[in-house]
């Protein structure tokens, strides 16, 4: 049974991932509610179904539109799979315990941020204001380990972004300090800590290998959005064992 329910969340992340691309690229441009079908961004070819079916359409075709042959972004398998998996390990986590509400909440949150980060730069206010409410009651309903700790999270999550935005002039922007006020209503204020100190560990491994491997250039912003998904699902899925384990070895 437990096989059967992690293949279903696995299907359904699949599906509302292929949404989230496209919630990801129409809502920094204003145009989430068109009701035109999906298309290709280079010869406007409409997709027909059987081109729409998450990661196995990119596969068949080979990575490249059907019409003109140009390539399509792997963005959008990736974030298909990353909330496939992500929905199966949240049911793993937390079974049927209305945490797990809060759990697909995050990782949908988390994967529409990866589309608008890499594609535009940018992580929307709206879209940030989409969620902050559902986490609010969520917190309501299943708090941290004190009542407070959420507001306290949103805001650490907050002010410590402001000062390093002010300390590095510009190296974050204010869509990451929005977006990490919001996480610490989910995180607590302990784990938003966490999540930061991860986001950056992760983003400085991650640069210095892609500069190394001249995958991207010096000079050239790195979308920042990435990292802070990893960062904050870690600690979100293992803060509280990483926090102790940490407290136990060094204090
Ligand atoms: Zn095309």
């Amino acid at each position: 049974m437990q096989l059967f329910y992690l293949s279903y969340f696995f299907i359904i992340g699949l599906v509302f991932g292929s949404f989230f691309n496209v919630v990801g690229l129409r809502v920094p441009e204003k145009k989430l509610f068109q009701s035109q079908r999906s298309y290709c961004p280079h010869c406007n070819h409409t997709l027909s179904w059987y081109e729409l079916i998450p990661v196995f359409s990119f596969i068949i075709q080979q990575g490249s539109c059907r019409q003109c042959k140009r390539k399509i972004s792997i963005i959008y398998p990736l974030v298909e799979l990353f909330t496939a998996i992500m929905f199966a390990y949240s049911f793993y986590i937390f079974g049927f315990q209305l945490e797990l509400i809060t759990s697909l909440l995050l990782v949908s949150l988390l994967a529409i941020i990866i589309v608008t980060d890499l594609k535009y730069m940018l992580i929307p206010d709206r879209i940030l204001l989409f969620f902050f409410p559902f986490f609010v009651i969520m917190r309501l309903f299943v708090p941290l380990e004190h009542w407070w700790s959420p507001f306290l999270g949103a805001l650490v999550g907050y002010g410590v972004l402001a000062v390093i935005i002010i300390v590095s002039r510009g190296g974050m922007g204010g869509g990451d300090m929005k977006l990490f006020a919001l996480l610490g209503i989910v995180l607590g204020y302990k784990e938003i800590l966490l999540a930061f100190f991860l986001s950056t560990l992760y983003g400085s491994i991650i640069s210095i290998a892609l500069l190394a491997l001249k995958v991207v250039e010096r000079k050239k912003p790195i979308p920042f959005g990435p990292f802070i998904v990893l960062g904050s699902l870690t600690s979100y899925f293992y803060g509280d064992f990483l926090i102790r384990w940490y407290l136990t070895t060094f204090l």
